[in-house]
């Protein structure tokens, strides 16, 4: 009987662009939704968008658009990700839609129904310029303890104290500067200290649901806890689930003024996705959620397992809804130096600047699932390891055994497979070949004789990879999958190599040497089909090769027959080069990209007009332009900043302009910015450009020009 699932990935923040980390959990996600769609299980594999809360209201008010706007251009930029590394969502929505609203102010009903819900007097920090109270990361002041200026208003990243924004000497507001004032405003709570929802998720968090390192740590939360204030108590607190207008979220029922804390309706986003997608294919949400079958599967990061073990479980439980079978929590993925990579460095692995260098999607997932395990540990990517793995594994063992072997179908059996071994090498054989050919049929070091070429037989591995690789990959024991797969790998080489077909045939054994290669291509198809969830693509690209219609996990116990025809056998995958991976990690060749601002993507923090009077903006007029030998990138352009002599300026536009075009113009160049020494010589300033943050490198990219009569020299301000 097939399993149903319901999986989901955690909701990414739409504040910003896609980073490594998210299109890692969105891999791990997508290997195990592949290998359970390819068990003939059912699957609705959901994500969405977390469009509410205070960050994406102030970002979207510095942009000067609303706040849905803000969100719809973040999320228009999602699907180049989602496509480019094969993740097959069902659907994909937003924490903003309707069925979220409505979910998430019935969940809230049923929860205060059920006596859970408190209202609670608070005294918080209110900005007196903008009107509202202030989330904690917006207000500013110095350490408590250490005496640190600009710390935020919930720990010092200088001494790493912990305290109130109270606690802070000379707090600020850092939308406006202004001092903030404290103000008392009612706020509801999730009564999570009810003995209701202890005894409940006490035992919810330790039958099985989380692998048990996850599980321990759970464990901690329920004893001795530091409140935001200081203070020691005893198990879980209360959870403080609104937030005061002016805010971006769902208006709580009945309570006019009040949102729900973004945290609040953000996990109610997975159901509402789901809704979404059941809702547009016509089937009912309420009789798919009733299905005692139905097995839920959220893949979070480690950072965000309070919500999911502890908030998310018991929200569901005391509203009356099913709760989430399995927490599948992994680590962040380092790279090289060992710097954890997030939004916020905005260093690292590009995943767009991947794609766009030409980079095999697969490769990552190949490598990521060679790393994964079911553990919450960091993992790291280091590009030696990562050519290691594509080049020698990947290709050099599994890819090499299709292209070893199609050559032979193809030759000695006109692209037919023959599985027949003919009659056994006779004695004579070993003489003639002595005497023929360089060297008998060597393999390891050794000499295959007549009497054990007869005795080689294909390596089984259809059993290892119905039940050991299928358990692995069930249990997301990846890294552990991928090894065995190569092991497998391995066997059948070996068994190609000591076979020696190349030397059968050159001594006219074509019949054994056909065999040979049909053999390997039927274990590839087999090797194929473990390696399906983590290559999809190419897998499809083997299934065309091998011309077979099923490629599911049953498949594995049909093996090809005798006198089945191949198609034409084209290569599947290329080897990743070091250009490729130094392509990768290098710094952008000019400052001017990574100083652009991506549409829709959050400002830079606020300055003040002193700020801006140090930058000095000049017309310049672009006298002369070239190309610069060696790089792809650059233009030089020679610029005229009525300074009576000229500046030479360097600047990442080659990609969009011709430099015949350019001669002449006007443009606004920062004529005040330190010399730069580059590979190709000294840069005096820097040319000011507009481009999409979402576009593919170097694309779409806009000198500005300004109107007519600007001479060079004239001050921009
Ligand atoms: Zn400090």
């Amino acid at each position: 009987m097939s399993r149903q699932l319901f999986v989901t990935t955690a909701l990414p923040y739409a504040n910003g662009k896609f980073h490594i980390g998210h299109i890692m959990e969105y891999i791990q996600a997508d290997i195990w939704v592949r290998f359970q769609r390819m068990q003939g299980n059912q699957v609705n594999f959901v994500g969405a968008d977390d469009a509410h809360g205070a960050p994406i209201m102030i970002a979207a008010e510095k942009a000067g658009v609303t706040p849905q706007q803000f969100v719809a251009n973040i999320a228009a930029g999602r699907k180049e990700y989602l496509d480019g590394f094969h993740i097959s969502f069902d659907n994909w929505s937003s924490t903003d839609s309707p069925e979220n609203h409505e979910l998430a102010r019935q969940i809230y009903r049923d929860l205060k129904a059920n006596d859970l819900i408190d209202v609670k007097t608070i005294e918080q920090f209110f900005d007196p310029e903008k009107n509202m109270f202030l989330p904690d990361r917006y207000i500013k002041g110095t350490c408590p303890k250490c005496g640190t200026k600009d710390q935020y208003g919930d720990n010092c990243e200088n001494c790493g104290a912990v305290y109130a924004p109270t606690d802070l000497i000379n707090p600020y507001s850092a939308l406006s500067g202004a001092t903030p004032v404290l103000k008392n405003s009612e706020h509801f709570f999730f009564k999570l200290s009810d003995p209701r929802c202890v005894e409940f998720l006490q035992e919810w968090t330790q039958d099985g649901k989380l692998v048990p390192e996850v599980a321990n740590k759970v464990k901690e939360w329920f004893s001795v806890r530091t409140n935001p204030d200081g203070s020691k108590s005893e198990g879980l607190g209360d959870w403080d689930i609104s937030r005061d207008a002016p805010y971006f979220g769902i208006e709580i029922p009945d309570a006019p003024g009040k949102y729900f804390y973004v945290w609040l309706d953000a996990p109610v986003g997975y159901l509402a996705s789901l809704k979404n997608l059941l809702e547009k294919r016509g089937e009912s949400f309420e009789a798919y959620m009733a299905q005692p079958r139905l097995e839920q599967h959220h893949f979070i990061g480690k950072d965000i397992v309070t919500f999911h073990t502890l908030f998310w479980p018991a929200m569901l439980k005391f509203s009356g809804r099913k709760t989430p079978d399995k927490i599948h929590v992994h680590g962040f993925l380092t790279v090289n130096n060992g710097e954890k990579m997030s939004k916020s460095r905005g260093t690292g692995l590009d995943p767009l600047k991947y794609l766009s260098l030409g980079m095999n999607p697969e490769w990552l997932r190949y490598y990521l699932a060679a790393k994964l395990n079911a553990k919450n540990e960091d993992i790291a990517f280091n590009a030696d390891d990562f050519m290691a793995r594509v080049n020698s594994d990947l290709i050099g063992k599994y890819i090499n055994i299709a292209s070893r072997a199609a050559k032979f179908v193809s030759t000695l059996g006109n692209g037919k497979l023959n599985f027949n071994y003919g009659e056994d090498v006779p004695e004579i054989f070993e003489q003639s070949i002595s005497e023929d050919v360089p060297s008998v049929v060597a393999y390891e070091g050794k000499v295959a004789f007549h009497a054990e070429i007869n005795a080689m037989t294909p390596p089984n591995i259809s059993n290892e990879l119905s039940s050991e690789v299928r358990s692995l990959l069930e249990a997301r024991e990846y890294s552990k999958a991928v090894r065995t797969i190569m092991d497998l790998t391995d066997q059948v080489n070996k068994y190609f190599d000591a076979s020696a077909p190349w030397t059968l045939a050159k001594l006219g054994n074509t019949m054994r040497a056909l065999a040979v290669a049909s053999h390997c291509i039927e274990l590839f198809r087999q090797l194929t089909i473990a390696m399906a969830p983590i290559l999809p693509a190419t897998a499809s690209a083997a299934q065309k090769f091998l011309n077979c219609t099923d490629l599911s996990w049953n498949s594995l116990a049909a093996p090809l027959k005798s006198g089945h025809s191949l198609n034409g056998y084209e290569h599947l995958m290329q080897r990743v080069t070091p250009e490729q991976l130094d392509a990768l990690f290098e710094a952008p060749a000019s400052p001017e990209p990574e100083r652009l601002i991506p549409a829709g993507e959050a400002l830079a923090p606020l300055i003040t007009i002193d700020d801006f009077a140090k930058i000095d903006l000049r017309i310049a007029k672009i006298v002369n332009c070239e190309p610069v030998e060696g790089s792809v990138k650059l233009l030089r352009l020679t610029l005229d900043v009525g300074e009576g002599k000229t500046r030479n300026v360097f600047s990442g536009i080659a990609s969009a302009y011709k430099p015949e075009d350019l001669i002449g113009k006007h443009t606004v160049m920062v004529a005040n910015l330190a010399p730069r020494k580059m590979k190709f010589g000294i840069s005096e300033g820097m040319v000011l450009a507009a481009s999409h943050g979402d576009e593919k490198a170097q694309s779409g990219i806009y000198v500005l020009e300004p109107s007519p009569g600007a001479l060079p020299g004239m001050r921009v301000k």
